[in-house]
Order: structure tokens, then C-alpha cells, then sequence
């Protein structure tokens, strides 16, 4: 299908062209056209897929073939999101989708003076990109109002409910309008989402695509077993290589992002770390820097980088593999997107190999090994209580992991055992199963996404600094990536390469 076929404005098209975009992506084809008829869709996509222009261009078009009346503005789509992030690239799409539409929007979200959003939303908005915080608070305080409602879009439900926002999200849908057309976009649908689908969709079509379990296929994706005290090493090794031209990085806290980023630029390469502790303009600096080339590695925590787009990436490196195996498949679904190709290593040591094992069992395919490096990790075997050095010390996962560090040891299929930092009994499936002590459960996201959506506390806005999850200001330190060549240590005689089990076939 062509985007001609989808039956879209020429103005949408010539901005769709301008784009680069020649033919729509699956969750636009199965999309529009049941938006664009105006019925209720329930997609279950990731980003990556496209989905933001798969509901940006039909609500364009819709609200464009009707001017508001008499010069009024009032809001007539509201999009929800959980991160300001997020946020901001669905304002930029609607921008770039809508530039040559008389069309309005704004972004507004926590952690900033609300003035300046105030101040656009009273010359008139048409489309409202919003975090549920930051609306709440402005529509309790009557700066919006949501009667003249016609489109309202639910993006990242299911990262909603992980950051704890859901019962904001459901104050905000008790404020619409009753009759109305929703869009409904999550990547999971643990069963929580599915019962507020169930509770805010009329009669939706539902529309999927690349199951959360299936990771890209043009993502090359490769495992190198190495020591956790060798990582650094390796990764240094790596990018001094030259193979990589732009990396993002995952790790498990802000500090190892802040200490791995420091490692690098101490090498000789440009690297920065984003993570719920920076403030809002590091971030963004942070960001742009890594766009426009100036950092070659942004080393970032889940949480932290979910939403971020970044066109061209080539390189994903989780450099702490992810105890939640989603959260592997949406790390690497930053690179590979949109057809494009990308390659995503990870670094396992010897704790982690039940993580791996997970990935490889809901990603259904093993992770080929690089044998053939210099860091290579020993065979699997019993290893001293604690071998870490004080600069490797266990940390909290971002957001806290009251549980603690990582764990000594891990017993497969215990699932929530004692480590289980997040209070246990995350009604979502994902967070039931995540392995004890390293992911930290709800609190992960709440901490993270309060600060990132709502924000610290700004000026003005939030509730008065109360003990409101809203209301908490982040704390604001600024951290630091590689080259050519063979490490500056030489690493320690390495063990004989690890035996990988056969391939396994699910
Ligand atoms: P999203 O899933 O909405 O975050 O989009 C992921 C990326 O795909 C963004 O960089 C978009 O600009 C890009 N994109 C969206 N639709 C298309 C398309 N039809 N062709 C090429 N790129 C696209």
C-alpha cells in the first residue's frame, strides 16, 4: 500500500513525502483508515513502528476538515503521554505532519514554570499533548478545558500504568466528553491495560503489530559473555574500534550511566548519560548533542531513554542485559527502526545468563556469541560471594530497588523471590516477572516517571511540594565513552571461551 491509497490530504501527503516516508509501516496501513472512518482503534504497537503518524495523520485530517468556529480555539485532541519526552516528539510529529495545516498544538508537562504553557494555551490550541500531572494540575486551576473534545489518544498505556500514573490517567478520561473518538496505543496489554481499554474504547478495531515478543528483524543482534569488571574494557575496546559509529547505551542505574559515561569520555570518547537524576535542559543537551553528532555514546537507563527517537541510530549496547525481557526487546527497538538496519551487542556476565536465557526464550531465538574478543568471560562455574570492586558495587536499579543489588545468585523460575525490590504483587505481568532484587517494581517507574513527567515540583504548577508523587524535584549532577585500538590494560589471561548450550528452538 501506498500512502496515496490511504486516502490522506495532499497537504499531509507532501509533508509525509517530505519526510522521506515512500511507503506507509504496517501499524499506519491497518491504522488510518479505521481512524480516518472514525472508529475507535486499539493498537498494540511499540515505537519504532510508526505509530505516532499512524494516529497524528488521520487526527490532522479529521480536525482540519472542520475550522473552529468564530476564531475559538478550544482543545479538540488531547494526547496523553507518560514522559515529557514522549511528549515532545509526538508535538514534533504533530508539527512536522501538520506544517502546512492551519493547526495548533502544544506540548505541556511537569518539572517547568507552567507560564509559558499557559500562556499558549490561551491563544488557542488545537491538538494538546499533555503528561497526566502537568494537565491535571492546569485544568484544576481551569486553564483547560477539555468540553470541545472530539479525538483523544492514550499513548504508551501500558507505560503508563508501570510509572504509576494510571489513576491520573483515569481522573483525565472522567473529565472527557463523552462522545468522542479514541485511539488507544500500548505495547503490552498486561491486564490491567486490557480492562481500561475495555472501559474508555466503543466498539474499537484492534490493530497489532511486531508482538512485543519478536524483536526487528533488521536488528543484528549479538552476546559477548564477559566479567562484569571486564565490561568496561570491553565496551572501550569496542567503540575504539572505529565499527561504531553511534551508540546508545543501556545500563541498569544512573550511576554505573553516570560512571560508564565517564569512563568513556576519560578514554577519549565523547559520551554524556540521561537518567531521572539530570535535570530537564542536561537532558535535552544531552540529547541534541548525541543528534547532531557532537557525543558519539549517550549512555542511558530504561527508563530514562524510553520514547527517545533518535533517526539513524546504529548501535544499541546493553551494557547491563535487562532482567525484564521487554525491556530488551524495547531497547533494541531503538535502532532498526523503520526498515533501517541496526545492531544490537549486549555484555553478559556471569549473573546475567538467566536473564539471557529469558530473552531467548520470549524473543524465540538464540542471541548469536561473539567468541572473538579479548574480554572473553570464563566458563560458567561457582564464583566468589562477592568479587566486586568497590566502584563495581551492586546498586539500586534506577528508581530504587528497595530490594537491593543485584542478586548472588539466581535461582531460575523463582520469579519474586525476597530480592523482589518493588513491594511484590505488581498487578502488571510484566513486573510479576521480573527476578528478584533487580528491577524494583513499581517503584521503579514511579520515581523515574515523577520526575521525568510531572517534574520537580517547577515553578508554580505542581501541589505545592507535597509528599504528592507529583510534587518531588529531582536531584541534578551531570555525568559523561572510546576509540582504536587494544585496551590501555591489557585485560587479565583470559578463561577459555564459555560453552553456549546448543541452539535452542521454541
Ligand atoms: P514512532 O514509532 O512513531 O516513534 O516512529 C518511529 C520512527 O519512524 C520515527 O523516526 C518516524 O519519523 C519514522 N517513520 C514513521 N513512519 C514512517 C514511514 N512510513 N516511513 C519511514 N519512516 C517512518
Amino acid at each position: 500500500m501506498t500512502f496515496d491509497e490511504l486516502q490522506l490530504h495532499d497537504s499531509l501527503l507532501r509533508a509525509v513525502k517530505a519526510e522521506g516516508y515512500t511507503t506507509p509501516t504496517p501499524i499506519q496501513t491497518k491504522a488510518i483508515p479505521h481512524a480516518l472512518a472514525g472508529k475507535d482503534v486499539l493498537g498494540v504497537a511499540q515505537t519504532g513502528t510508526g505509530k505516532t503518524a499512524a494516529f497524528a495523520l488521520p487526527i490532522l485530517q479529521r480536525l482540519s476538515a472542520k475550522a473552529p468556529a468564530g476564531g475559538a480555539r478550544p482543545v479538540r485532541c488531547l494526547v496523553l503521554t507518560p514522559t515529557r519526552e514522549l511528549a515532545g516528539q509526538v508535538g514534533e510529529s504533530f508539527a512536522t505532519y501538520g506544517k502546512h495545516l492551519p493547526l495548533r498544538h502544544a506540548v505541556i508537562f511537569g518539572g517547568v514554570g507552567q507560564t509559558p504553557q499557559v500562556q499558549t494555551l490561551q491563544r488557542g490550541v488545537d491538538v494538546l499533548v499533555a503528561t497526566p500531572g502537568r494537565l491535571l494540575d492546569l485544568m484544576e486551576q481551569g486553564f483547560v478545558s477539555l468540553r470541545s473534545l472530539e479525538v483523544f489518544v492514550l499513548d504508551e498505556a501500558d507505560r503508563m500504568l508501570d510509572m504509576g500514573f494510571i489513576h491520573d490517567v483515569r481522573k483525565v478520561i472522567k473529565a472527557l466528553p463523552q462522545k468522542r473518538q479514541t485511539l488507544f496505543f500500548s505495547a503490552t496489554m498486561p491486564p490491567e491495560i486490557v480492562d481500561l481499554s475495555r472501559s474508555i474504547l466503543t466498539d474499537p478495531v484492534r490493530v497489532e503489530v511486531t508482538p512485543v515478543s519478536s524483536t526487528a528483524e533488521t536488528v543484528t543482534q549479538q552476546v559477548y559473555f564477559v566479567e562484569r569488571e571486564q565490561k568496561r574494557g570491553l565496551l572501550t575496546h569496542l567503540l575504539k574500534e572505529g565499527r561504531i559509529p553511534r551508540a546508545l547505551v543501556f545500563t541498569r542505574t544512573k550511576h554505573g550511566a553516570n560512571r560508564v559515561a565517564k569512563q568513556l569520555e576519560g578514554a577519549g570518547v565523547h559520551a554524556a548519560a540521561i537518567h531521572g537524576n539530570k535535570s530537564q535542559n542536561a537532558r535535552e543537551r544531552a540529547l541534541d548533542d548525541f543528534r547532531t553528532g557532537s557525543i558519539r555514546v549517550l549512555v542511558a537507563t530504561d527508563i530514562a531513554a524510553r520514547g527517545i527517537d533518535i533517526d539513524g541510530l546504529s548501535h544499541v549496547i546493553n551494557y547491563d542485559l535487562p532482567n525484564v525481557p521487554e525491556q530488551y526487546v524495547h531497547r533494541i527497538g531503538r535502532t532498526g527502526r523503520a526498515g533501517a538496519s541496526g545492531t544490537a551487542l549486549s555484555f553478559c556476565d556471569g549473573e546475567e545468563r538467566a536473564f539471557l536465557r529469558d530473552i531467548e526464550r520470549t524473543i524465540r531465538r538464540s542471541v548469536p556469541v561473539v567468541e572473538d574478543h579479548p574480554y572473553r568471560a570464563g566458563r560458567p562455574g561457582p564464583r566468589p560471594a562477592d568479587f566486586s570492586t568497590p566502584a563495581e558495587k551492586p546498586e539500586r536499579a534506577e528508581g530504587g530497588n528497595r530490594g537491593g543489588g543485584r542478586p548472588a545468585s539466581h535461582a531460575r523460575g523463582s520469579g519474586h523471590g525476597g530480592g523482589n525490590g518493588g513491594g511484590g504483587g505488581h498487578p502488571s505481568g510484566q513486573s510479576r516477572r521480573r527476578r528478584g532484587g533487580r528491577g524494583g517494581g513499581r517503584g521503579e517507574g514511579r520515581s523515574e516517571g515523577n520526575r521525568m513527567a510531572q517534574g520537580g515540583g517547577g515553578s508554580g504548577g505542581n501541589r505545592g511540594g507535597s509528599q504528592s508523587p507529583r510534587g518531588q524535584a529531582p536531584a541534578q549532577p551531570r555525568p559523561a565513552g572510546v576509540a582504536a585500538h587494544a585496551p590501555a590494560k591489557a585485560p587479565e589471561a583470559p578463561p577459555p571461551p564459555p560453552r553456549r548450550p546448543s541452539p535452542k528452538w521454541f
